[in-house]
C-alpha cells in the first residue's frame, strides 16, 4: 500500500461508518509518534460522530475522561433529539413561553444568530423545521413537497428567535419554529475542550470530532500536526495535507449525509433561501480558523454560498482561510494556506489553485 493510501484509509465518509474514524486515528496515531511519552488517547461516540481526543500530558488519563465529561454536558445542552436538552425546551416551547437557558448554550445561540447575518442568512440555527422535513435528524429521509418546504421556510427566520440576555432566557416566538445547532455544536464543544486542556496545562493535543481537528500547540517534537483533507468522491482518498499548530480545521461536505431518492442524492445542507439541499458547486468546504465555532459554522454557510460568494466572503474577513474542492474538479485553497497546505490530488485529475486576496 503506498503511503497516500495508507494514511487516508478509513478517512472517507467518517459520518456514515464509524469503524472509520478510528482506522484513520489508528495510522495517523502510527505515522506521528508510536512510542511517545506520556501520550494518551481515547475514542468515544458522542454527538452522532466518533471523537478521537490525543493528549500528550503526564495527567493525560483523568484529563481524557474530562474532556469526555464536557462533551457529554454540551452534548445535553445542545442536542435537538434528547429529550430533556435545552435546545429541546427552546423548540418545544415555540410560540409559547421564553425558557432558560445555560451560558453555553445562550453564547452559542448569539454566535449562531451573529454569524447568520454576517453571512447573509447561509448560516440559519433556525433550519430546524425544514431538516426535520427532509428526516435528517430521525434518519427517515423523504423529499419533501414543494408545499411543505414554502409552508415551512418563514419559520426558518431568524429574526423569531429572542435573546434575552439579562434574564438568560431563550425565545421562538413562532409556533412551529425550532432551533439546529448540528451545523456549529461540535467546533464550540472542540473549542470548550481545548480551552479546558489548555487551563489545566496541556501544552501538546489533538481532537478529532468525526474528522473536525482542533489542534493544541504542536506535536512534542514541536512539528506541526498533519491532517488529510479528504477527497469528496473517493472515501479512501485525499485531495491534500493541512498541517495545524494551535487552530481548527472543520470541514462540510454533501458527501458526509446523504440520501437518494429516484437515482437523486440529497445532502444534509439545507439552502435556507430555498428549503433544498444547497447545490452552490462545491462537493467539500474546509476552514481553518482558530476558533472551532466560526470554523464550524463558517464550513457550512461557505458550503451554501458557492465558490464565488465564498471567495468574496473570505477577502472581507481576516480571521480563517479555506479550502474548496469543486464539483468542476478544482481544489481552491486561500492564500494564507500557501505554506501548510500540500496538493495531493493529481492522481485523481484535480487541478490545484491559490486563490489571492
Ligand atoms: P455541517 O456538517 O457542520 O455542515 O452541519 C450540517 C448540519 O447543520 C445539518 O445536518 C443540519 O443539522 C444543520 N444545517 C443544515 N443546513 C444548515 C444551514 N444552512 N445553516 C445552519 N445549519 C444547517
Ligand atoms: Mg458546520
Amino acid at each position: 500500500m503506498n503511503f497516500k493510501k495508507w494514511i487516508s484509509f478509513g478517512l472517507a465518509g467518517c459520518f456514515l461508518f464509524s469503524g472509520c474514524a478510528a482506522q484513520r486515528e489508528q495510522a495517523q496515531a502510527a505515522l506521528e509518534n508510536s512510542q511517545q511519552e506520556n501520550r494518551y488517547e481515547a475514542t468515544s461516540f458522542a454527538m452522532d460522530t466518533v471523537m478521537t481526543f490525543t493528549i500528550i500530558h503526564e495527567d493525560g488519563e483523568e484529563l481524557l475522561i474530562d474532556a469526555e465529561q464536557e462533551i457529554r454536558r454540551l452534548e445535553n445542552l445542545f442536542s435537538v433529539t434528547l429529550d430533556d436538552s435545552e435546545v429541546r425546551q427552546i423548540n418545544e416551547n415555540a410560540g409559547d413561553k421564553p425558557v432558560h437557558v445555560s451560558a453555553d448554550t445562550l453564547a452559542l445561540l448569539k454566535t449562531g444568530e451573529e454569524l447568520g447575518e454576517k453571512t447573509g442568512n447561509a448560516f440559519d440555527i433556525a433550519i430546524y423545521p425544514v431538516v426535520k422535513a427532509w428526516g435528517f435528524t430521525e434518519e427517515e429521509h423523504s423529499v419533501p413537497s414543494q408545499e411543505t418546504i414554502d409552508r415551512l421556510l418563514p419559520l426558518t427566520n431568524l429574526d423569531g428567535l429572542i435573546l434575552n440576555e439579562e434574564d438568560s432566557t431563550a425565545y421562538l416566538e413562532k409556533e412551529g419554529m425550532a432551533i439546529d445547532l448540528g451545523g456549529v455544536a461540535k467546533g464550540y464543544a472542540s473549542d470548550r475542550v481545548k480551552d479546558l486542556l489548555k487551563e489545566k496545562g496541556v501544552e501538546s493535543a489533538l481532537l478529532s470530532l468525526g474528522g473536525n481537528i482542533c489542534a493544541i500547540g504542536s506535536k512534542p517534537d514541536g512539528n506541526p500536526w498533519k491532517t488529510a483533507v479528504q477527497n469528496p468522491i473517493d472515501e479512501n482518498d485525499y485531495v491534500g495535507l493541512l498541517e495545524a499548530t494551535d487552530t481548527c480545521i472543520i470541514t462540510s461536505g454533501g458527501y458526509q449525509r446523504y440520501f437518494e431518492e429516484d437515482g437523486k442524492r440529497y445532502h444534509h445542507i439545507i439552502d435556507p433561501a430555498t428549503g433544498w439541499p444547497a447545490e452552490s458547486g462545491l462537493l467539500s468546504v474546509t476552514i481553518v480558523c482558530e476558533s472551532g465555532t466560526k470554523a464550524d459554522a463558517l464550513s457550512t454557510a461557505l458550503f451554501v454560498m458557492g465558490l464565488e460568494d465564498a471567495l468574496s466572503y473570505w477577502k472581507s474577513q481576516n480571521d480563517f482561510e479555506a479550502i474548496f474542492v469543486t464539483e468542476d474538479g478544482e481544489v481552491v485553497a486561500t492564500e494564507g494556506l500557501k505554506d501548510s497546505f500540500t496538493f495531493e490530488g493529481k492522481d485523481n485529475d484535480f487541478t490545484y489553485r491559490l486563490a489571492e486576496r
